[in-house]
């Protein structure tokens, strides 16, 4: 897990744990919020909203970082939800229609309310889950149906799935992954509704063709590649900028203050073209802007494109430089010194730290993707991570207002263990606790 984590951009430190949310402190005000003693020069922030503030797993001291590395997309740049999802859903379901899927499917429009970040397709039964980190379901859907416990119990008579089980579960982890998830659900629906497709166990009938759950499954993520390769989410968000992706004015004055500190670095998957437009568009010539003008690359010591991460953190692949006038990498391997201004593709972790001349351990890196910017950075590199995760300020905000829910749920469950506590394996009478269930039941259910 990372040793920081937010849920958008902000300033303020707090403590809490990312393995129990339960345990969260920020809600009352801590010592640096209201102690005018820690440093009368800094000016405090008060009463701050959850998206602005940085929570911690463990004491990270910031004079000791040497060097800030950034990724791009979903750190940087925050795309807008649900425009961006929005975009992508129309992108994938097109392909599919293009490919052959029924002309039904253009029916259906993104629904925001429906896919969250880490639900689990299963490829076997066409079902989506939400399962906690041990793997019990929690919840479980067939297109748009939610399955009821014992229909459940049908599919997955211990109500538990193997996570490890990679080839048939697939771990949609990511925001790129929300369109996704929709369409899914959406394929899924379209056949089970449809008369002309016969449901079995597996998949759908139609006359002598079989289509399985797992080959509908391969056809979106294929034409997600596809929608990613081609280039054409790309266009479009470009496009329209100022609809699909975030811009804040915070940006360029928090680059500016680092970089007057430690050395900034940006290492992005995406390619050279679109990181240009991109950052382009969030560092240089905002309207409004009070702060001088400079091209976007003069906020960053080092700005690496097509870094292919995970890869990155690893062996890596050969460094070129890309020529910044036509887009294009000059052929060879890059071999010299860091060259201000100069952008280059490719590369590793290691040539970074080379090219900077810091330690791993001197690094502090932000990004969004838990496996390919966090975990292997840190448990491979030994970089000390930021983790952005947006959901956060909302389960913050639930917990915060059903605080009162959760409480008498704790309650609850202490005087069951009272009612127990006196028992021994003389016993054999069980005490009633009905009354206690349904209760406990009934606050579950609480809205
Ligand atoms: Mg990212």
């Amino acid at each position: 897990m990372s040793d920081l984590t937010i849920p958008l951009s902000g300033e303020a430190v707090t403590a809490t744990t990312m393995e129990d949310p339960t345990r969260i402190v920020t809600d009352q005000p801590t010592k640096s919020d209201t102690d005018q003693s820690i440093s009368p020069d800094v000016p405090l922030v008060k009463n701050m909203e959850y998206q602005h503030k940085v929570f911690v797993n463990r004491s990270v001291p910031l004079e000791n970082i040497k060097c800030y590395g950034f990724d791009m997309d979903y750190t940087l740049a925050e795309y807008k939800s649900p425009d961006y999802e929005d975009l992508g859903f129309e992108l994938l379901r097109d392909r599919l229609v293009s490919i052959g899927y029924p002309h039904e499917l253009l029916h259906y429009t993104y629904d925001p309310t429906f896919p969250t970040r880490g639900l689990v397709f299963d490829t076997m039964y066409g079902n989506l889950l939400k399962v906690d980190s041990n793997g019990n379901i929690l919840l479980c859907s067939h297109g748009f149906t939610f399955l009821k416990r014992d229909k459940i119990q049908d599919y997955y008579p211990n109500n538990f799935i193997q996570r490890g089980n990679t080839d048939r579960f697939y771990i949609l982890s990511t925001l790129f992954n929300l369109s996704e998830t929709y369409l899914d659900g959406c394929l899924v629906d379209l056949f089970t509704r449809c008369s002309r497709y016969e449901n079995c166990q597996k998949g759908f009938k139609h006359g002598d063709l079989f289509m399985s759950f797992r080959s509908m499954f391969q056809d979106v993520r294929d034409a997600m590649d596809y929608v990613h390769d081609t280039g054409s989410l790309k266009e479009s968000t470009l496009r329209n900028l100022d609809k699909y992706v975030v811009r804040d004015l915070n940006l360029p004055v928090l680059l500016t203050r680092i970089k007057e500190v430690a050395k900034v670095f940006l290492a992005t998957n995406s390619d050279y073209n679109y990181t240009e437009a991109i950052m382009k568009y969030l560092l240089e010539t905002p309207p409004g802007a009070k702060y001088p003008q400079k091209t976007w690359r003069a906020f960053f010591d080092l700005v690496v494109v097509d870094t292919r991460k995970p890869l990155f953190f690893a062996e890596g692949t050969v460094l070129r430089q890309v020529d910044t006038n036509t887009g294009k990498l000059r052929i060879g391997t890059y071999t010299g010194d860091l060259q201000h201004g100069t952008v280059y593709s490719g590369g590793s972790s290691d040539i970074v730290c080379d090219l900077l001349d810091v330690k791993g351990k001197d690094i502090l890196y932000v990004g969004d993707h838990i496996f390919g910017d966090i975990l292997k950075s840190k448990k491979r590199q030994g970089w000390k991570t930021f983790l952005v995760v947006p959901e956060l300020a909302k389960e913050l905000q639930v917990w915060t207002e059903k605080n009162h829910l959760f409480e008498e749920l704790k309650h609850l469950d202490i005087f069951l263990a009272e009612l127990y506590k006196h028992l021994d394996s003389s016993c054999r009478e069980c005490p009633d606790i009905t009354a206690i269930q349904t209760r406990m039941k009934k606050w579950r259910l609480s809205p």
